[in-house]
């Protein structure tokens, strides 16, 4: 820690993570990792930014001169409002996760989408093609995977949200992404669909906490040929994981999807390649 602070100087470039909360997560460890596997002379931190806060930390980016940051939980899409201009990917998702400060102007960016469909390919060489799946959420994240699986020629999207408008206004907004259909779900719905999915994917907060033991999708239907993907990630597999390896089913947490997201921000507030590698490895320790 002693040799660290002192690697940090006046000439220290900062990025940071804005969300709600931000003490689960990894990114500090990992993009601190790469920095110093590249010797950057940068550093990244992360602040809780609660939901009527948000827009006075924007502007602090600005007074302190931020290189950038992520936005997580709860902020992707209540931000792209509150920023100078973002690229015509973060805007049809209607979702920003990545900050770039270029000068003057703080500037959007979605790598959630080239994220999720990097993890995707991991588990299957074709990504979505063809699929049938089902997400759960509508949130920012839910909002970059529906635009994912579009944009990779997925056949049928099913969306379920907890609260449903939420998934109605996605799947109107996603009839304009593609071929692919997008319906939403209801609760009732919810267990046949599960069983006729090719790729389940959670892309709600639940499992965030966790000491929280549950699924936002059921799990008593899930089987061996199918693909589950939590985004979220933690110490412990999720309920929804674990449900899906006892299947012998193709799963994978967020974690992949994590490296895959922050390496494209790394190329975006460096200009350089980043070193995945370092990256992983950085998350297993
Ligand atoms: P968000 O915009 O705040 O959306 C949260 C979503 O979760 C909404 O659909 C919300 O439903 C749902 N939700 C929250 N609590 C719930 C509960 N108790 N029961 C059922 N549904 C609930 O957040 P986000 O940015 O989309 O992020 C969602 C999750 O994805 C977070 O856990 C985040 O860490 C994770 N994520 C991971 C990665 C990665 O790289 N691994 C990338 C992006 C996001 P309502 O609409 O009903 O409120």
């Amino acid at each position: 820690m002693q040799a660290r602070c002192q690697q940090i100087s006046s000439r220290t470039g900062l990025v940071g993570l804005l969300g709600h909360p931000v003490l689960h997560s990894l990114s500090p460890v990992m993009l601190n990792a790469a920095f110093a596997a590249q010797k950057l002379d940068m550093v990244y931190l992360a602040f809780d930014v609660a939901p009527d806060d948000l827009s006075r930390a924007v502007e602090g980016m600005r007074s302190l001169g931020m290189h950038g940051a992520n936005v997580t939980v709860p902020h992707k899409e209540k931000v792209v409002g509150l920023l100078d201009a973002a690229d015509s990917l973060a805007l049809r998702v209607g979702a920003v996760n990545t900050i770039v400060n270029d000068g003057d102007r703080l500037v959007g960016y979605n790598t959630d989408v080239a994220g999720f469909l990097a993890a995707l390919r991991l588990v299957r060489d074709e990504g979505a093609r063809g699929l049938r799946c089902l997400v759960a959420g509508a949130g920012g994240a839910a909002r970059a995977v529906v635009a994912a699986l579009c944009d990779d020629a997925a056949e049928e999207v099913w969306v379920y949200n907890r609260t449903a408008s939420r998934a109605l206004s996605l799947c109107a907004t996603a009839a304009s992404w593609g071929q692919t259909i997008c319906c939403p779900l209801s609760v009732d719905e919810l267990p046949a669909q599960v069983a006729a999915a090719d790729l389940i994917v959670n892309a709600t907060s639940v499992g965030l906490e966790t000491s929280v033991k549950v699924s936002p999708i059921p799990v008593d239907n899930l089987d061996s040929r199918q693909i589950v993907m939590d985004l979220v990630y933690g110490p412990n597999p999720t309920v929804l994981v674990a449900a899906a390896m006892a299947t012998g089913a193709r799963a994978l947490d967020g974690r992949e999807m994590l490296v895959m997201q922050a390496a494209s921000s790394y190329r975006l507030w460096t200009g350089m390649e980043p070193p995945v590698a370092t990256m992983r490895e950085s998350l297993d320790r």
